[in-house]
């Protein structure tokens, strides 16, 4: 599942790798790091198998809460 999270905060503590990519419209989209108390502007974070759906051409993906929102790469 990817992640919301600005450069600062990141992903910490997790057992997968995660790769930072920009959301459309970054650093103006509006989408916000989710990380407590943050309220920068957020890159996606994708694992590994995301991350190699990426590189293939995907560009839609779905958070942890997956009837919320999906995020679109650029
Ligand atoms: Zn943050």
């Amino acid at each position: 599942m990817a992640l919301c999270r600005c450069e600062s905060c990141g992903v910490k503590k997790s057992i997968q790798t995660y790769v930072p990519v920009n959301p459309v419209d970054y650093p103006n989209a509006a989408l916000i790091c989710g990380a407590t108390k943050c309220t920068n502007h957020a890159k996606i974070w994708l694992n590994n198998n995301e991350y190699i759906d990426y590189q293939n051409g995907v560009k839609t993906f779905r958070g942890s809460n997956t009837n919320f929102a999906k995020v679109r790469v650029d």
